[in-house]
C-alpha cells in the first residue's frame, strides 16, 4: 500500500498517524520541529501542548468536550491513551503533565512499525498521493503561502493570547493559599491544584488601572488589515487588558471572580478579587496564571503581574504573548471527507480547518487518519453522523456553518440537532444526558460498521 503522507505531528498529525498506522497502513509523518520552530512550541516532541496543559473537561454523560474525549477513547485513540496515563489531579478536567505526555506520544509513534518520523519543513502542496496537512494555527511561512495560493487570500486569520507560567518557588505563600473553587475534587491533590492571590478593592483597582495603562503588543505590519474585524480575538480567549477595556469590573466577574474560595490566612475577610493559578506540570514546580492571557509588552507584564499580592517577587518561565492563528474557510474549500475539493488527494486536519482546541484537533485528526487509511484501502469511510460529537463537528466546519462569517469553533452542544424532548419540557442541561447518551451509541454503531 501506498505510505499516507501526513504533514505537522501536533495534536491532530499524531493521531491521524497512530489511526492510519493501526488500520494496517503505512504513514510517513513529516514535522519540522526542530529544525525549524514556532514561537509557542519548545521542543522536537509529538503533539507537544503550546499553553495550557489541560483537555478540559472529562465529563463524559454533561458536557460536549467530556464527550469528544469518550468518543476518542472508544476509538482507540492515542492521544487520550497517553492523557488518561500522565494524568494531574485538576477537579473534573482532565489536565495532564505536559513532557510525560508528549514523550509517550512521541515514542509511542516512533515504536509502531507502520510509522516513520520525517524531520523537515514541507513548503508547497504535493501534487499527487494520500496526504493530510495538520500544520496547525502556526503553519509555517512557506506553507501557508502555498495554501493561499490554492485557496484564495480569503482565509481567514485571528489573534490568540496565551497566559504566563510562574514558578511555584517564587508565590509568596503566606499570602496566597491552596483551595480548589468550591473546594471541588475528589483527592486532596485535586482540592490543592489551584493557588489563589487575594486582592483588596484597592489592589484591584490598582491592578486595573495598571493594565489600561500597559504597553501592548503592536500586531505587526500587515496583519491587522488582513483581518475583517477590528478586534478579531476569540472570545474565550480574550487578552486581560482587552476584557478589562469592556469595563473595570469585568474581570472581577470573570477569571477574577472570588466566589467559593476563602482566604485561608485571612478566613473572615472577603477577597474583592482572586487571581488564580493552576499546577502545570506532574512535579508541581509550574503554576499558570488562570485565564489571563494578554498581549502586553513583557516589560509590562512582569512588572502588572507582581502586582498581584503573592506574586510580588514572582519569577516567570514564560510570558503571555498574542499569535496570528490561521485557518481554512473550510466550508468552502473542504468536502465531506476533509479533502480540498480542487485537489482532492489532500485532506485537511486539525485547528487550520477551524476547529479550536487540542481536543477538537485531535478528534479531525483522528477521522482525517482513518478516512485516509480507508480510501488507501479502497474503501470509503462517511464522517460519523451529526448526532455524535466528532461528527457534530467534522459536520459543522465542512457545510453546516455559514461560510461567510466562518469561525474556529469549540465543540459544544449548540452542534447537535435537538434531542426530541420525552417526558415533557425539560430545561436544556438536563437535555445534556440524553444527547451524550444518544451520541454514545451512535458512534459506537458507527465504529461497529468499519
Ligand atoms: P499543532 O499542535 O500546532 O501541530 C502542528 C504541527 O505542524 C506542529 O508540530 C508544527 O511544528 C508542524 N508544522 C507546521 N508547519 C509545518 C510544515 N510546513 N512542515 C512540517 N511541519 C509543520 N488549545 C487548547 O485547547 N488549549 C490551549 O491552551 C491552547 N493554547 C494555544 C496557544 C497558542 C499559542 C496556540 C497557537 C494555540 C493554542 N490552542 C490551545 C489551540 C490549539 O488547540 C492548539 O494549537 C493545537 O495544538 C492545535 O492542534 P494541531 O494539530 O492543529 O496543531
Amino acid at each position: 500500500t501506498e505510505p499516507i503522507h501526513i504533514v505537522g505531528a501536533g495534536m491532530a498529525g499524531s493521531e491521524a498517524a497512530w489511526q492510519a498506522a493501526q488500520a494496517g497502513v503505512p504513514v510517513v509523518l513529516h514535522e519540522m520541529r526542530p529544525h525549524v520552530g514556532t514561537f509557542a512550541h519548545r521542543t522536537g516532541d509529538c503533539a507537544e501542548m503550546v499553553c495550557s496543559n489541560s483537555f478540559r473537561s472529562d465529563d463524559d454523560v454533561n458536557n460536549a468536550v467530556g464527550l469528544l474525549h469518550w468518543e476518542m477513547r472508544a476509538a482507540g485513540g492515542l492521544l487520550m491513551a497517553a492523557a488518561d496515563r500522565h494524568r494531574l489531579p485538576a477537579g473534573g478536567a482532565l489536565a495532564v503533565d505536559r513532557d510525560a505526555f508528549s514523550t509517550e506520544v512521541t515514542a509511542t509513534l516512533r515504536a509502531h512499525p507502520l510509522v516513520s518520523i520525517a524531520s523537515g519543513e514541507i513548503t508547497a502542496l504535493p501534487d499527487s498521493g494520500n496526504w493530510i496537512i495538520a500544520t496547525g494555527p502556526l503553519t509555517s511561512d512557506a506553507l501557508a503561502q502555498a495554501i493561499r495560493a490554492e485557496t484564495g487570500t480569503e482565509s481567514l486569520a485571528f489573534f490568540d493570547a496565551i497566559a504566563p507560567i510562574v514558578h511555584a518557588e517564587t508565590i509568596d505563600m503566606g499570602i496566597a493559599w491552596r483551595q480548589s473553587r468550591y473546594d471541588k475534587g475528589e483527592t486532596e491533590a485535586e482540592r490543592t491544584a489551584y493557588i489563589n492571590c487575594p486582592m483588596t478593592r484597592a489592589d484591584y483597582d490598582a491592578f486595573i488601572d495598571a493594565l489600561l495603562a500597559a504597553d501592548k503588543t503592536e500586531f505587526r505590519e500587515g496583519e491587522e488589515s488582513s483581518v475583517p474585524n477590528p478586534t478579531p480575538y476569540f472570545d474565550g480567549c480574550l487578552p486581560i487588558e482587552v476584557m478589562a477595556e469592556r469595563g473595570r469590573e469585568t474581570l472581577r466577574h470573570g477569571p477574577m471572580k472570588p466566589v467559593g474560595l476563602t482566604n485561608a490566612h485571612k478566613p473572615d475577610q472577603k477577597p474583592y478579587a482572586v487571581v488564580q493559578l493552576r499546577r502545570d506540570n506532574a512535579l508541581g514546580t509550574l503554576y499558570n496564571i488562570v485565564g489571563f492571557q494578554t498581549k502586553m509588552k513583557y516589560g509590562a507584564q512582569v512588572q502588572v503581574f507582581r502586582m498581584i499580592p503573592g506574586l510580588q517577587d514572582a519569577g516567570f518561565a514564560r510570558l503571555g504573548g498574542i499569535h496570528r492563528n490561521s485557518f481554512l474557510n473550510s466550508p468552502t474549500l473542504l468536502d465531506g471527507r476533509m479533502r480540498l475539493r480542487a485537489r482532492p488527494h489532500i485532506r485537511f486536519a486539525g485547528q487550520v480547518t477551524g476547529v479550536e482546541g487540542y481536543v477538537e484537533s485531535a478528534a479531525m485528526g483522528l477521522l482525517a487518519g482513518r478516512m485516509a487509511a480507508a480510501q488507501a484501502l479502497g474503501r470509503d469511510l462517511a464522517p460519523p453522523p451529526g448526532t455524535t460529537a466528532m461528527g457534530a463537528l467534522v459536520h459543522h466546519i465542512t457545510g453546516g456553518a455559514e461560510a461567510k462569517t466562518f469561525q474556529p469553533m469549540n465543540v459544544n452542544f449548540g452542534l447537535f440537532p435537538p434531542v426530541e424532548a420525552r417526558g415533557g419540557r425539560r430545561g436544556r442541561k438536563d437535555r445534556y444526558p440524553a444527547y451524550t447518551e444518544r451520541a454514545k451509541q451512535d458512534f459506537s454503531a458507527w465504529l461497529a460498521a468499519q
